[in-house]
């Protein structure tokens, strides 16, 4: 493998498995953890022109490092972005929109439907800088152009959403942000760039959680964005080199490595969450099974045009409430009862009550999650095994 492929010629599974390495003096084959946190001039005026970007070089790792950087160009090429920049979790990379992007009296749009955190954050975080947030039904595109005030920056929206599975418009929703002169943001964690390539929709940034999906095995947390050189270069570099929210060198290199599997694995997700989700619509005690890939699903033909498969996630409504929920929950023996997803481990979790337990009844119901509701990340195991797991409490 040579150090100058252009890796543009490259199908998604070849870049995930060899882009990013520029292989060093001693011919190692794996990418290398480059565990400093400093680097050396040759000389004092290296020193000068690094420092003033007269001269590229590392200089210090919460700026860059290689093993960072292998993994940030890797990313970058699967989600068909100029570039990628790596945070030390996916809220860290969230917060940057902010530190980067806004200022005091800005206004942003975000679907209801995104993750806890990220409304907390613009909430009390954005907030407390003065900066608005309106919530809006992520699949009301109304609702979204209605929204848009003179001050608002960008759209932020989560797709497939979490624990309902509804899909949003990409193209739809970038064509309403590009006329009133924003950027739109997607969160693109339950997809990854596997089964949706948002910025090829017409979407400016995203950001993930390297947590879930890309690590897949869940052991590491961390973040990215990735969006044009134009606004890495002026916006989110400058702010990270300053903010200091950088991704570990061991952290990128587990990532680099999830990213080499990440394909095989979406693919085994799907297909499993598939089977789960046609088996558990004939359940009795089923009420209703939330499922992109299911025909029942209201956005099923959207889901199609956008994604090359439905993901890994699937929830479903049981009869007897909470009661019910919990006791399906408590009579598994072998998924584990967490919170998070992307695992190769099957998970499960009762939304209500905990992801968000923190809303009130209301906005609760507003949002569609009904006491019944229990949500499945869909791990790798054999499907069969995971269904009889939830024979027992079904
Ligand atoms: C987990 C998650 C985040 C936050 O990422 P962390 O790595 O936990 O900070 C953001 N968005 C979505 C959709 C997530 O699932």
């Amino acid at each position: 493998m040579k150090n100058n492929i252009n890796w543009n010629n490259y199908a998604l599974e070849t870049q995930a498995v060899r882009a990013g390495q520029q292989r060093g003096f001693e011919n190692e084959h794996s990418i290398p953890i480059f565990a400093t946190s400093s680097y050396v001039f040759e000389s004092a005026e290296d020193a000068y022109l690094r420092f003033t970007g007269q001269k590229d070089g590392n200089i210090y790792s919460r700026f860059t490092n290689p093993t960072v950087d292998a993994f940030q160009q890797r990313l970058a090429l699967m989600e068909k972005g100029e570039r990628c920049l790596a945070f030390s979790s996916g809220m860290a990379a969230i917060m940057s929109l902010g530190m980067s992007l806004l200022k005091a009296g800005d206004h942003i749009v975000s679907s209801r439907s995104v993750f806890g955190n990220t409304i907390l954050m613009f909430e009390n975080y954005f907030g407390k800088f003065g900066v608005s947030t309106d919530f809006v039904k992520l699949t009301d595109l109304e609702a979204w152009e209605a929204a848009i005030k003179p001050e608002t920056q960008f759209l932020f929206v989560e797709t497939p959403s979490n624990p309902l599975i509804e899909i949003a418009d990409i193209k739809a929703l970038a064509d309403i942000a590009h006329k009133h002169n924003c950027l739109l943001v997607v969160d693109n964690v339950f997809c990854t760039p596997v089964l949706q390539t948002p910025l090829e929709l017409g979407a400016d940034i995203i950001v993930h959680s390297t947590t879930k999906y890309i690590d897949g095995h869940g052991r590491c947390i961390g973040g990215a964005i990735i969006a044009s050189d134009e606004l890495i270069e002026k916006s989110f570099y400058p702010y990270l080199r300053t903010g200091g929210a950088t991704m570990s060198a061991f952290n990128a290199w587990v990532f680099l490595s999830g990213l080499e599997t990440l394909a095989i694995r979406m693919k085994g997700h799907c297909e499993n969450a598939f089977k789960l989700a046609t088996w558990l619509e004939q359940q009795p005690h089923v009420v209703k099974v939330y499922y992109p890939g299911l025909s029942s699903h209201a956005q099923h033909k959207l889901a199609k045009e956008q994604q090359r498969d439905f993901g890994g996630v699937v929830s479903f409504e049981v009869e007897g409430a909470k009661e019910a929920a919990w006791k399906l929950i408590d009579s598994t023996e072998l998924l584990s009862i967490t919170a998070n997803l992307g695992d190769v481990k099957s998970t499960i979790i009762h939304p209500a009550t905990t992801t968000h337990g923190r809303l009130s009844p209301e906005v609760r119901a507003m949002a569609g999650i009904k006491n019944g509701l229990v949500r499945i990340s869909v791990g790798l195991e054999n499907i069969d095994d995971i269904k009889q797991d939830l024979l027992r409490g079904l």
